[in-house]
């Protein structure tokens, strides 16, 4: 029986204990075909981060291409990369998205960090297409004091220049623009910033079919929705089919949250240990608009065990089983900031 595995160790970041991996069959089942799983660390190698997904029954993946604090981006792909796509594709593990670094600014007024995102993002898409991944996300970025609206306006402008920089093919990821939590100047974090955004890219020559947005469920929490009750996602929901359309909405990232709802604050909490709770968190994923898209966690301790509960708690939610209580180590556990 797939679950109530809770034997990690922590706090410190040695390796995760050797587990048993599930039968990718059975992960799937227990997922009700559903395409959810962890953000993977890939910095202990392709094999590392395949035992990963089976040790954690994953049903998909999100991992980092490179370092996401630096500017920099590696010219090829680790090698193995394909033997790494055979073998999700073998698990049927997928879609694979890749989130990209932090530094990029879509928002920013100053030209040089326009250049350098647009440049980033490029090499990301193209590199993404190496990783066969479905999925580029990227956060959108901050104003930086010069007002909202210009600021809307211009990332949906790089939107279209890095688009316009990519030659379109059906192994080229979509450009994914993830919600802010709303921290210092950025955009991006109601469902009305997010249509703007979309709205600006098309008149800016992109199209709408390849690009898309991403929610993370702590993000619009601290944003100020109420997502820890069946009506508030409901009204979430609304919101997103109003402003944005649902079917824009390529990909959610599924975390509870350390935060206080309207904070503007992004910390991210194990599922139904955190604000947003277990009855939120369970209507976030059994929503019917929103069953049909993929789903990462980026909850705390990812690459100490953390994530096989976490999937654990995946599981159980889905089926409306109870949570057990998470042990007072849970809450050491470092955050994941993605
Ligand atoms: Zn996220
Ligand atoms: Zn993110």
């Amino acid at each position: 029986m797939i679950g109530a595995r809770y034997d990690v160790r922590v706090p410190d970041s040695s390796p995760p204990a050797p587990l048993v991996a599930i039968d990718p069959e059975e992960a799937r089942a227990a997922l009700g075909g559903r395409a959810i799983g962890p953000h993977v660390a890939l910095a202990h190698g392709l094999n590392r981060a395949l035992e990963r997904i089976r040790v954690v029954g994953a049903g998909a993946i999100q991992v980092f291409a490179d370092n996401p604090t630096a500017w920099r981006r590696k010219a090829e792909p680790p090698p193995g990369i394909d033997a790494f796509r055979a073998a999700l594709a073998d698990a049927r593990v997928g879609p694979l998205a890749i989130h990209a670094p932090y530094l990029v600014n879509l928002a920013s007024p100053d030209p040089v960090v326009q250049e350098r995102s647009v440049e980033v993002m490029t090499t990301e898409l193209l590199m993404g297409a190496r990783y066969g991944a479905r999925y580029v996300n990227v956060h959108i970025g901050s104003h930086k004091g010069t007002g909202l609206e210009p600021g809307l306006e211009r990332a949906g402008e790089l939107v279209a220049r890095i688009l316009d920089a990519v030659p379109p093919g059906p192994d080229v990821p979509m450009l994914v623009l993830e919600d802010s939590a709303g921290q210092g100047d950025s955009v991006g974090v109601t469902m009305t910033e997010l249509g703007t955004i979309l709205r600006s890219a098309a008149r800016h020559g992109a199209d709408p079919a390849r690009a898309g947005i991403c929610l993370d469920t702590a993000h619009v929490w601290g944003a100020g929705y109420g997502v820890d009750t069946e009506d508030g996602v409901e009204a979430l929901v609304a919101e997103l089919a109003a402003e944005v359309g649902t079917d824009r909405l390529a990909m959610l990232h599924l975390n509870d949250s350390r935060a206080a709802r309207g904070s503007r604050a992004d910390r991210h909490e194990h599922l139904g240990g955190g604000s947003i709770g277990a009855a939120g968190m369970a209507a976030l994923l059994t929503h019917p608009a929103l069953a049909a898209v993929p789903a990462y966690l980026e909850t705390p301790g990812m690459d100490t065990g953390w994530d096989a509960v976490n999937m654990d708690r995946v599981r159980r939610l889905l089926v409306g089983r109870p949570l057990p209580k998470l042990p007072a180590e849970a809450y050491l556990a470092r955050g994941e900031r993605v």
